[in-house]
């Protein structure tokens, strides 16, 4: 179960990245891309990182919502 700890979110250019769960299937893609926000827990579900991640970053972010390949990860406004 996740916690207050494990942020969900994270503010990046004008949108939020956040992660649907009901779409995520936890095989960690978006990790692999943007290990800098994302880590994953010990299920291997991704916990964003929002200290880690800022508006410097959205291309990167955009590219690891793309590639998500369950539509789980998304950027939004
Ligand atoms: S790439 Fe998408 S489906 Fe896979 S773990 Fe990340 S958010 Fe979930």
């Amino acid at each position: 179960m996740r916690t207050a700890t494990s942020h969900e979110a994270a503010a990046v250019g004008a949108g939020s990245l956040r992660i649907d769960w009901t779409r995520c299937d936890g095989h960690g893609h978006c990790a692999a891309l943007l290990p800098r926000a994302i880590t994953l827990d010990d299920w291997g579900y991704p916990m964003i990182d929002a200290a880690a991640v800022g508006d410097e970053h959205l291309s990167d972010v955009k590219r690891a919502v793309s590639a998500c390949p369950s539509l789980a990860l998304r950027l939004e406004r």
